[in-house]
């Protein structure tokens, strides 16, 4: 297969899937994805064994979890406009307002359906501003808890989304007593809360266990069905970005030029300024791995290889399923990466591939 594509490895996401199963079976709270991070569905029949459905931030995600995923499909959107909402309670089975004034405004409308509110509790565990759904002024959920409180009879269930790839259980779980603490009455009167997501459960070494039983315990004592909206944890390390070196040159650092672009391909990692990540990197020869992209800094990273690079070399960079395939861009016409499955047993299916045409048809 041609490069730049993006693959898909069923077997590690299998193995975020399986942890995923276990938790529910263990906790009895149930994982919906969350398809503003992925929303590759040519997987979404295999994810759909172990994950309880999807959940979203407009109405045309919605549309595509209760199309593509099944099961329960949640609909949430920090504001939706009169000629959405008929669809979007059309394509759910619960609808969560992002403020009063939407349950308000779509009270009559959203009248016979499932109905949750979101709430900001103030506190969050993002490192960076732009992602932190606590930062001031933000205009993410309702935080007064006896605003919220008088209008607890006109819904069932709540929604707290505030961490943000959040390893550490301890920290996880004094954010929820905070909440519980805060919001506590009116979580009693509730049937299910949502605790959103960003919580990193599915990584290397976490406290599955802790975990699964400090949702029992949250469940059991308000007599509420919990629900996890795992985005980044469904996928984490799922899928690499496949490239090839197209030129080398020597400016201070060895330089060599892919034929795929941070920008747009890897958005988050310019956005948040993180590198890309290479395995193994380890060898004696450093490189800057360049995009071919005219931004100047279009650049993945540095890293360690075993030789001198060489137009022609392949060059994979891990752990690139989570934010990158739905914000991709035509940023310089790049060729946008196509999208490939590995499957179970190791056959490689080519599932999408972009060309001329698709450029030409994003614009008029
Ligand atoms: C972004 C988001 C998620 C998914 O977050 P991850 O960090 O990818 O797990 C879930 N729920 C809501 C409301 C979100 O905004």
């Amino acid at each position: 297969m041609k490069t730049p594509y993006y693959l898909i490895d069923k077997s590690r996401l299998q193995a975020n899937m399986e942890k995923i199963a276990w938790l529910r079976e263990a906790s009895g709270a149930k994982s919906l994805l969350a398809l503003k991070c992925f929303a590759t569905w040519s997987v979404f029949d295999f994810m759909a064994q172990y994950m309880d459905g999807s959940t979203s931030s407009s109405l045309y995600e919605v549309k595509l979890g209760y199309e593509k995923f099944g099961g329960e499909t949640h609909a949430y959107s920090v504001a939706y406009d009169d000629d959405e909402i008929a669809e979007v309670l059309a394509n759910s089975d619960k609808i969560i307002f992002n403020s009063i004034g939407q349950l308000d405004r779509f009270d009559v409308a959203s009248a016979g359906h499932t109905r949750g509110l979101r709430v900001n509790p103030g506190v969050s565990t993002s490192e960076f501003d732009l992602a932190d759904p606590a930062r001031p002024f933000s205009r993410l959920g309702e935080h007064d808890p006896a605003q919220i409180a008088a209008v607890a009879d006109r819904i069932t269930g709540l929604m707290f989304h505030n961490n943000c790839e959040n390893d550490d259980f301890d920290r996880f779980a004094d954010m929820l007593t905070l909440i519980e603490d805060r919001f506590g009455d009116t979580i009693h009167r509730m049937d299910w809360i949502s605790l959103g997501g960003g919580i990193h459960f599915t990584g290397e070494g976490y406290p599955l266990d802790r975990l699964a039983a400090r949702l029992k315990t949250l469940s059991d004592t308000y007599g509420v069905q919990v629900y996890l909206e795992p985005g980044e944890a469904a996928i984490t390390g799922a899928a690499t970005l496949e490239t090839t070196v197209l030129d080398t040159l020597h400016n201070g650092k060895n330089l060599a030029i892919v034929d795929s672009s941070i920008e747009a391909h890897m958005l988050d990692l310019l956005i948040y300024r993180e590198p890309a990540k290479v395995a193994p990197n380890t060898g004696d020869h450093d490189w800057m791995i360049c995009g071919k992209s005219c931004l100047a800094g279009d650049i993945f990273g540095e890293f360690k290889f075993d030789a001198p690079l060489k137009p022609g070399d392949r060059i994979s960079f891990q752990d690139a399923a989570g934010y990158t395939m739905v914000k991709k861009n035509w940023f310089n016409g790049v060729k946008m990466p196509g999208i490939a499955i590995r499957e179970l047993d190791g056959t490689i299916t080519s599932v999408r591939s972009f060309d001329y045409e698709d450029f030409k048809s994003a614009l008029s």
